[in-house]
């Protein structure tokens, strides 16, 4: 008499990493699709992600409410048409409660690794150090900008005085009457500047690459326009509509005409350094603020404040001087002077689009190789920015390599999330335990994308200079080279013969519980190199 198959049952039939909005949208889809044993685990003591780390004075979102909200719940409270950060924060809280998720979210709990088995069709996850946690299907909701980057620059640990990173915002110290110096011009810090000009007693600002900016339309809306633009529905549907409209029809243009923007740029940044003259009413000014390289290079930023406070030139100094050093009091520039400063504020980013930073952790496929190498060997990609073939029952949730439209990235979060819930419905109704994106599929899904992005002119001399993260260390261009339309479709009918689905004998997918929370953790430095892992001998 033959034995009867043993039933494996994993600890979770979906674990999701990462509870901020990538997280929490691929839980609501699975909670919509009828699936409740899931789990999010968060490495922060907090759900949100980068809302619930980034709390710099200033921080707000330069998309409005409106459109930056889950298509399935209106965000109805915001103060201001641009949300301060808070404000999302407090959001975030509202629908992580109104979907019942709470008590699904695992804080504190870094994911150190993750393996695929082949004889369980399960994911056997490494939580905080050693914990083994199992899975049927990982759903990596990891976010983009989720590595805070300290500037190599000599001496900055030899620094005496206060030093924090804007992803780190000290909230204890006091900044008042300071001497604060600040490196960085990116979007977060010119949401900053004009608060630091507020109390520091003298600013410094070092810029490397200057920043194209917009004016902000911002203003209240919390007199009843917040109702009306977010509360009643044929309202929101027809702004959302509208913003999402105007969004596709620029990539429609961009799109059609990306081989010929290389030509078409340096005229609109001739028209752009134009518009900053007249904008600042400063000739030396402008000449520092004026970037060379084209708009859009990098993500356009708005601010209204910023420039003006360039103009406090008594307590505000903008310096475009290489720096040399960090000493101990202070930033040594290239002209030899020693800037002398209390807090040194980098504003210098996110490690993004760099070797061992893509994935956070480990992750061996079928294969046992790891994905991270992978990528490194046949560039960076996934079918539809969510699934690799050999890394079966896994989806990333608005962080894979060409996942992103350049829009609001609730879109893309949005999108990518109704990918794995198709995906893992599909399986599950099949009666299978493993469904792998095939390679054809994605191997056309990468031609397509490298082919309609080469030439363009982030890979060429218009964003020459403008160090810009949408492209990689391999010098490709990362975002998705289509217009939200199409992301929307095809993640949400891609076909099914693109997939492959499987069955382990004796395999049924079965829900248990959610445990508890341990220890804090953050991952800040690169991965070590991938050892390859010994298969598990079946
Ligand atoms: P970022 O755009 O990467 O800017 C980092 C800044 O630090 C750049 O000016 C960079 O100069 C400078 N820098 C880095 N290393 C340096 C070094 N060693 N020496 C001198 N300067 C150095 O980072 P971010 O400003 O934090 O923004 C990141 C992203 O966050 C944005 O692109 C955006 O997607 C998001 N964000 C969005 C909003 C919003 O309102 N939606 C607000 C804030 C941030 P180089 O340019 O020369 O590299």
């Amino acid at each position: 008499m033959s034995e009867a198959p043993t039933v494996i049952r994993p600890d979770h039939e979906v674990l999701i990493v990462g509870a901020g909005f990538g997280g929490i949208a691929a839980a609501i889809e699975l909670r919509e699709a009828g699936i409740h044993d899931f789990v999010l685990m968060d490495k922060h003591d907090g759900i949100g992600g980068t809302w619930y780390v980034n709390t710099y004075p200033g921080i707000a979102v330069d998309i409005p409410a409106v459109f930056y909200s889950l298509s399935r719940m209106p965000f109805t409270s915001s103060s201001r048409f641009f949300p301060p950060g808070h404000e999302i924060q407090q959001y975030i809280e509202r629908v992580v409660d109104a979907y019942g998720l709470r008590r699904r979210i695992r804080l504190s709990t870094t994911v150190d690794g993750a393996r695929w088995d082949e004889t369980d069709h399960l994911w056997r996850v490494t939580v905080n150090g050693g914990e083994e946690v199992t899975a049927r299907y990982v759903i990596g909701a990891l976010g983009l900008l989720e590595v805070a980057k300290l500037p190599d620059i000599p001496g900055i640990d030899t620094f005496a005085g206060h030093k924090v990173h804007t992803a780190r915002w000290d909230h204890d110290y006091d900044y008042d009457g300071k001497r604060i110096a600040i490196i960085g011009t990116g979007a977060t810090a010119l949401q900053l500047i004009p608060e630091l000009a507020k109390v520091a007693s003298h600013l410094t600002v070092f810029q490397r690459t200057p920043i194209w900016l917009a004016p902000k339309p911002d203003f209240r809306i919390d007199w009843g326009l917040d109702k009306v633009l977010s509360g009643v529905q044929p309202v929101r549907a027809a702004v959302r509509g509208a913003i999402a409209s105007g969004i596709d029809m620029g990539l429609i243009g961009g799109v059609l005409s990306l081989r010929r923007m290389p030509k078409v740029m340096p005229y609109v940044t001739k028209a752009g350094g134009a518009l900053y003259k007249l904008w600042l009413r400063d000739p030396e000014l402008a000449e520092k603020l004026t970037p060379t390289y084209a708009p859009g290079c990098k993500r356009p930023s708005m601010s209204n404040e910023y420039f003006s406070t360039f103009k406090q030139k008594d307590r505000v100094a903008l310096i475009t001087e290489k720096i040399v050093r960090i000493t101990e009091h202070g930033v040594l520039t290239a002209d030899g002077v020693e800037h002398e400063i209390d807090v040194l504020v980098c504003a210098t980013g996110f490690r993004v689009g760099e070797r061992g930073f893509a994935p956070a952790f480990h992750i061996y496929g079928e294969t046992g190789e790891e994905l991270g190498d992978f990528w490194h060997e046949h560039h960076y990609h996934a079918y539809q920015g969510v699934s690799v073939p050999n890394w079966p029952n896994m989806f990333m949730v608005g962080c894979g390599p060409n996942s992103i439209i350049p829009s609001s990235i609730l879109v893309t979060i949005e999108n990518t999330a109704a990918h794995a819930r198709r995906a893992i419905v599909e399986t599950r109704r099949r009666g299978a335990t493993k469904v792998d994106v095939n390679r054809p599929a994605y191997d056309d899904w990468a031609k397509f994308c490298t082919e309609r992005t080469e030439g363009s002119m982030w890979v060429t001399a218009p964003c020459a200079g403008s160090n810009t993260y949408y492209v990689n260390y391999q010098g490709e261009l990362a975002i998705r080279p289509t217009t939200g339309l199409n992301q929307w479709w095809g993640n949400r009918h891609f076909p099914f013969r693109h997939y492959t689905f499987s069955t382990r004998l004796g395999q049924t997918p079965v829900p248990t519980g959610v445990s508890a929370t341990v220890g804090v953790s953050e991952v800040v430095e690169p991965r070590p190199p991938a050892t390859r892992l010994p298969r598990k001998a079946t």
